[in-house]
């Protein structure tokens, strides 16, 4: 058997060495275009950031340690330009420019996904730049020690929001240029709320619904000509605006690939061609809650697929269960996490589901250090099934976003949430952990316990018509901030005050987070008064009702409240 691999890093890599351990006697080679094999293409933002110091520990491997280990042949530098599928052949080019055809039994693609650049004026001057390898981050970390006081970030993705807290680090001026009106896109836009106001806080310019038309070359440095006017100063721009796959080889010689480009697979991971596989972000996968084609551009499943191509070509059958993008990433003292569907995706794909709020802390409360998180959690309304979730806040976030992510795959329901038994003492959690609490929530809702209302029905909801607002919380709470026109009577005073409510009119009540809202809607149903819970509570409000909207962009201390004049005329300024 003769393996070739094109792509040499995360889902090539875990390609040759799982070929290997099943198979001592096959010749594996492995092309990699770059000097590079199998490094972490995840810590550059922070190599470049220097909270990584020594460059070495990004190579997770190197070609001769593949060699001696693996007994691998290992090509860096070589890059496949075509693909013969008749002869069973590849054509490489060597770092001479030397050309020579290599014959295969089975080819394996995991060449990646590349930077999108967007076609406009300037794209291409010295200064603007993208992140994909360790020389990409030597060129950027170069241009930053050679002194950079302003730099912009066009995109608003996990990789750009890494960069602007590394920038932030290093005393950089920092400006994201987002098109769409939230960053984050995988994320519903109510739950990045938090994290626009960490970049406020920590004094990175968030641009929404803002675009770069052009980037011009001055004397002073680069100026990225907004396409609203502003032009905005900078001595560093990366472009990180998202990823395409690298599936130039695969079209060309015939491969299906699906509109967005990705190479189609088959549950084995074999393209069109039996002989063929393909993994990684170069392939199109299929999504675990919504069931449809999409493309997830992640280091875990890339590693995961190529163990799976690996023991396929080596007659060990199995299958790829489809992604499910479960991905993480943490901004400054904040993380946001995702996994499954979100609402939008479910909207998207005109699916019926349920999905309600929890604010939890991360551990017991009475125990110091406690910090906060907001969950968000989607279901079917039929079954309960757990369909999605996206969890931002403190520490915590990371295992309660990978527990959900294992009930997803499980096919498990909030019923089974509500049941879940995990590890608890106060340093560590709480005895109703936050994801017993959204199991609790979503189950009750559910069964009927507690007639809930969103957040978002309230606000789209006519002034005139909207229900009698119900604030449950403690008078200091209300006068610190409360949802407009709500009245104030607190949780401990309900039971002898019922009769100030309406009877022939709808109650909706919130208090900080839905727990007292929820005391407080069965109180009321058992007297007889239409009543229902605000789901989530005033917290869950703030989310939607500061959640930056086209018209406002944030700067540095201020939150996200701040008009895009006063900002046009900051930019003016600093230009
Ligand atoms: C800055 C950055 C941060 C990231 N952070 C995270 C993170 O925190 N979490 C996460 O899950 N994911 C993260 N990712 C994404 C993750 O790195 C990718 O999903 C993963 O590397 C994909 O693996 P792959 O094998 O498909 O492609 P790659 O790792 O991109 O490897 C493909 C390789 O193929 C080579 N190649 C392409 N064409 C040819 C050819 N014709 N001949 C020879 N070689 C070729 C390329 O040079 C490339 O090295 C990050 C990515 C970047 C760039």
């Amino acid at each position: 058997m003769k393996l070739l691999i094109i792509g040499g890093v995360a889902g090539g890599a875990s390609a040759a060495a799982r070929a290997r351990r099943l198979s001592e006697d096959a010749h594996i080679v492995l092309f990699e275009r770059g000097p590079d094999v199998s490094f972490a293409n995840c810590g550059l933002p922070y190599y470049i950031g220097g909270a990584i110091v020594d460059r070495d520990k990004l190579l997770v491997t190197t070609p001769e340690r593949l060699r001696s280990r693996f007994n691998l042949d290992v090509r860096t530098q070589c890059s496949v330009e075509a693909i013969d599928r008749t002869a069973k052949k590849v054509r490489v080019r060597d770092a001479s420019g030397r050309e020579y055809d290599e014959a295969y039994d089975k080819l394996l693609l995991a060449t990646g996904a590349a930077p999108v650049r967007p076609p406009i004026p300037g794209i291409d001057l010295p200064g603007v730049f993208t992140l994909r390898n360790l020389q990409d981050a030597d060129r950027i970390k170069e241009r930053l020690d050679g002194g950079v006081k302003q730099a912009v970030l066009l995109g608003g993705g996990f990789i750009s929001l890494e960069l602007a807290e590394n920038f932030v680090r290093r005393g950089i001026l920092t400006t994201v240029v987002e098109k769409n009106d939230q960053i984050l896109a995988p994320f519903d836009k109510e739950m990045t709320t938090p994290i626009v106001r960490e970049l406020a806080a920590k004094g990175v310019t968030l641009l929404l619904s803002q675009s770069a038309e052009a980037l011009e070359q001055t004397v002073e440095g680069l100026v990225v000509c907004l396409s609203s006017g502003p032009r905005l100063p900078a001595q560093l721009v990366v472009c990180g605006v998202g990823v395409r796959p690298e599936n130039e080889l695969a079209v060309d010689a015939g491969l299906e690939v699906g509109p967005r480009g990705g190479i189609r697979v088959n549950e084995q991971l074999q393209t069109s061609d039996p002989n063929i596989y393909a993994v990684g972000d170069a392939i199109e996968v299929k999504d675990v809650s919504l069931r449809v084609p999409t493309q997830v551009p992640l280091a875990s499943p890339a590693n995961r697929q190529g163990r799976v191509a690996a023991n396929n070509i080596f007659g060990h059958e199995v299958q790829y269960r489809g992604t499910q993008g479960t991905a993480i990433v943490g901004v400054f003292g904040q993380t946001a996490a995702i996994t499954g569907a979100s609402e939008k995706s479910l909207r998207q794909a005109d699916r019926p589901f349920g999905k309600i709020y929890v604010h939890p802390t991360h551990h017991a409360g009475y125990y110091s250090g406690a910090e906060a998180m907001t969950l968000k959690l989607l279901f079917d309304p039929t079954t309960g099934r757990v369909l999605g979730a996206q969890v931002v806040g403190g520490a915590g976030v990371d295992k309660r976003i990978d527990v959900l992510s294992v009930a997803i795959q499980a096919g498990m329901t909030v019923f089974d949430l509500e049941e879940m038994e995990l590890a608890y003492a106060p340093q560590y959690g709480s005895a109703k952990d936050p994801i017993n609490m959204a199991g609790f929530v979503a189950g009750g809702l559910l069964r009927g316990d507690h007639p809930q209302i969103s957040v978002e029905a309230v606000l789209a909801t006519p002034l005139a018509e909207q229900p009698f607002l119900l604030d449950v919380r403690t008078p200091q709470e209300f006068e610190s901030g409360h949802i407009p026109g709500a009245v104030n009577i607190p949780m401990d005073e309900l039971r002898s005050r019922l009769g100030e409510l309406p009877r022939n009119r709808k109650i909706a009540t919130y208090c900080q987070v839905g727990q007292r809202g929820y005391l407080a809607t069965r109180i009321m149903l058992q007297a007889g008064l239409p009543a229902v819970n605000i789901g989530g509570g005033y917290k869950t409000y703030k989310l939607y009702s500061s959640c930056p909207t086209k018209s406002f962009l944030c700067r540095a201390g201020e939150g996200p409240k701040v008009s895009l004049r006063d900002a046009r005329r900051e930019l003016l300024e600093r230009t």
